[in-house]
């Protein structure tokens, strides 16, 4: 490696080239002032074409897939490489959110290409780069779009679904470029696959707390989300008598109430009412019908259907005791991942050469590695981020902190190529 400090190949070069590159990622925003960039909208296809470029400037071929997620595939110079090492995550955002979650993974992961390429390295192995067009799931209520067309995980009937403005997914996916029709096409063949690693912001505060740049994640809790509705009867506020109201919104209130209380009594566990639509929604008419969104999380998958179902049957006897009915649909069930120990083994050997002490962590948060876990073996690196912030436009992660998750990852392609 010629002239290390200088060298545009530096880990301390690449982070600043990360960093900016992150800022440029958070102009391409469907809300002017902030950046949202949902699944299949004209704001990620934008982001999509600027890693596409990044891709092929690091050397790699690089192509939209059928659902939109951009991949870039480098070879090794010496050619016949013996398997595939995926690395990367997601460029669709929240609502008003930081620039790191997900880019983050991507843009070190394309960093790290980049010095093989400019390096003109030799790995016995090829690397590939995904960034999934859809992670948070926040346009369809359904998350892992991305990484599930991949996996092949994807049930048709998701292309169904509509967002808030009516629009069907599967036209969603033509008008930005992709085909409904061919996810199939998207699905990764796992004959030559030697895992999958993904770099992601911490999104908590246990390794700014340790005092570590990096983390090793053990394994990622399961998710169960289902939408839940509350059907009353609509009246006026001013003429129908207390006793003979069914206020949809009262009950979904009640059991509001219970969901908290259920998730603070059992260890570990987090479960979360995010969303409310009241209808009609008016000051002065009763309220006829609440849809909720409901967020289930835990390490333990028993733990967590334990809880969803004790959570559904409370939904239930508050419906009943109200004269209201209880609609229950099953959005989405994610089980518990752990991490493949080889894989994470030689993660935390690459954190250990780097003269950094390991810490290993869970992750409350999903990520699209569950959903990877289905095709390799898969490993996640956390980076520390400034007060755990995430899904905020506060997020933050330092340039000294991005160069040393470029170096672990280097690192840990070293590794794999000797063999250790
Ligand atoms: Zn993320």
């Amino acid at each position: 490696m010629p002239g290390a400090e200088t060298s545009t190949t530096a880990p301390a070069a690449l982070a600043a080239s990360v960093l900016d590159r992150a800022d440029r990622l958070a102009a391409c925003t469907e809300e002017p002032g902030r950046l949202t960039r949902r699944f299949a909208t004209p704001a990620l296809a934008q982001a999509g074409d600027l890693v596409l470029g990044w891709m092929r400037e690091a050397g790699m071929r690089a192509r939209r897939d059928a659902i939109g997620n951009v991949t870039g595939r480098w070879e090794p110079p010496g050619g016949a490489p013996a398997g595939t090492l995926l690395l990367g995550s997601h460029l669709d955002t929240v609502r008003d959110a930081g620039r790191y979650d997900g880019m983050l993974g991507v843009l070190v992961a394309l960093a790290c290409v980049q010095r093989l390429h400019e390096e003109r390295r030799d790995l016995p192995f090829a690397v590939e780069v995904l960034g999934f067009a859809d992670e948070e799931g926040v346009r369809y209520g359904t998350a892992y779009l991305g990484s599930g067309a991949v996996a092949g995980a994807l049930d048709p009937a998701t292309l169904e679904r509509r967002d808030a403005d009516g629009v069907r997914m599967a036209d969603a996916i033509a008008s930005a470029g992709g085909d409904p029709d061919d996810l199939a096409g998207a699905r990764r063949p796992t004959g030559d696959l030697l895992g999958y690693v993904e770099v992601h912001i911490e999104q908590g505060p246990v390794l700014e707390a340790e005092d570590l740049p990096v983390g090793v994640v053990t394994g990622i809790a399961g998710q169960t989300r289902a939408e839940v509705s509350f059907a009353g009867v609509a009246g006026h506020a001013g003429t129908v008598p207390m006793t003979l109201r069914r206020d949809a919104l009262a009950a979904a209130a009640e059991w509001i109430g219970a969901v908290e209380a259920h998730g603070r009594a059992v260890d570990g566990l987090v479960a979360t009412v995010g969303q409310v639509a009241v209808e009609p929604g008016t000051s002065n008419v009763i309220p006829g019908r609440a849809t909720l969104s409901l967020d289930v999380r835990h390490l333990d998958d028993g733990v967590r259907e334990e809880a969803v179902d004790a959570l559904r049957e409370r939904a239930d006897a508050i419906a009943g005791s109200r004269g209201c009915a209880l609609e229950w649909t099953d959005v989405q069930a994610t089980g518990a991942m752990a991490c493949a120990p080889g894989l994470a083994g030689a993660l935390e050997a690459a954190i250990a050469g780097a003269g950094l002490r390991v810490a290993r962590l869970p992750s409350g948060a999903g990520h699209d590695a569950a959903v990877m876990s289905r095709l390799c073996d898969v490993a996640m690196l956390f980076v520390r981020c400034a007060g755990g912030v995430s899904h905020h436009p506060a997020e933050a992660v330092s340039a000294a902190d991005v160069a040393v998750a470029i170096d672990v990852t280097g690192r840990l392609l070293d590794r794999l190529a000797s063999g250790r």
